[in-house]
């Protein structure tokens, strides 16, 4: 079922001429137990998405729903909602235990509850061994770990996460996308991650929403995303991949069309697998077209050097070699 909706939430910032629209109109659905994630490029209003579902900020028109219900009237402390935030926040004087009981103690839970629930934190984010000791002594990777010990300990129904693994070097941020992934599985708690990493959204989350210029351009697994994408700019930004223009000749039976490019086909037709389900509009014959071919659906051979004809032809530019690949640039003629 549902845990958080963003119903046409628009947001403007400042007025008149001075005005600033963050977010159009853009509604989501987040479930229960998902690992979602709200991805795009700096500015297209992620953050301000994150703090309407945390009661930070209120929407200039649309709803924020819980459950089902309007949490509009609910100050961001009475939300069942937490955020972890980029730079942590925790009180650099007291120790790793005291800052994951200061929430609990703000909620005037019993004392015994408070130590429990710290214990089981301090297991559950693997800091036992540091619970004395003073948060502005241990390394940022642990302090993330204590931010989100903190954030998880009054059992919130959903955590929000903004960019928190941006300050870490890339080992530790790659281990803290498993722990991540390990912790919310383990708590069963909605989390909802914002990131500007293409890559990181692709292997953490459950279904991601691809965001540009304060509006969701799409909303799916990180399969479909990547496979089908539904508009060129999601294309763009998520992986690499080539763009190849040019004209709709045929339309074929089936699921084929033929379609003659600008550039690297000297003019002849190739043909391509057509997905209608990709496409809402109807591709009719003579019209402009964008094809998207991903690197690794591409095969790149010698002229001459197999029996197949070659499909585009073009000049190797560049060969860059990145260990686990090797990226040849062509130059379509
Ligand atoms: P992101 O997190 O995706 O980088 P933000 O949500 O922080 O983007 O910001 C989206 C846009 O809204 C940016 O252009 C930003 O400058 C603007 N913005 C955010 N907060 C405010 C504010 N309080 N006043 C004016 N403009 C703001
Ligand atoms: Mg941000």
């Amino acid at each position: 079922s549902i845990a958080v909706e963003a119903k046409n939430i628009t947001k403007v910032f400042g007025h008149g001429k001075q005005h600033f629209r963050a977010l159009n109109d853009v509604s989501v659905s987040i479930r229960e137990n998902e690992f979602f994630t709200l991805l795009g490029p700096s500015g297209c209003g992620k953050t301000t998405l994150l703090r309407m579902f945390a009661g930070f900020e209120h929407p200039t028109q649309g709803a924020i729903l819980l459950h089902g219900k309007d949490i509009a009237h609910l100050p961001p402390f009475q939300r069942p909602i937490n955020t972890v935030f980029q730079n942590y926040a925790l009180f650099p004087h007291m120790t790793v235990a005291k800052n994951i009981a200061f929430g609990l103690e703000m909620l005037g839970k019993p004392k015994a509850e408070i130590e429990e629930t710290v214990d089981r934190m301090l297991d559950l984010v693997q800091m036992q061994a540091m619970r004395d000791r003073v948060t502005s002594q241990i390394s940022g990777g642990q302090q993330q770990r204590v931010a989100l010990a903190r954030a998880l300990a009054p059992s919130p129904k959903v955590l929000l996460l903004d960019e928190p693994l941006s300050a870490l070097d890339y080992k530790l941020r790659k281990e803290m996308q498993i722990e991540l992934k390990r912790l919310q599985h383990e708590t069963g708690i909605t989390f909802i991650f914002v990131t500007h990493d293409q890559e990181e959204a692709l292997t953490m989350s459950d279904r991601i929403a691809v965001m540009s210029g304060g509006r969701i351009l799409q909303v799916g697994s990180p399969h479909d995303i990547y496979e089908r994408p539904a508009e060129r700019f999601v294309a763009d930004f998520i992986g690499e991949t080539n763009f190849l223009e040019g004209k709709v000749s045929v339309l074929e039976e089936g699921d084929r069309l033929s379609v003659t490019l600008d550039a690297g086909t000297e003019g002849k037709q190739i043909q391509v697998a057509f997905d209608p389900q990709n496409s809402p509009e109807t591709v009719q014959a003579g019209q402009r077209i964008t094809l998207t071919v991903r690197p690794e659906h591409a095969q790149v051979f010698p002229i001459g050097s197999t029996s197949d004809d070659p499909i585009i032809s073009g000049k190797l530019e560049n060969i860059v070699y990145f260990g686990t690949d090797t990226h040849y640039h062509v130059k379509l003629s």
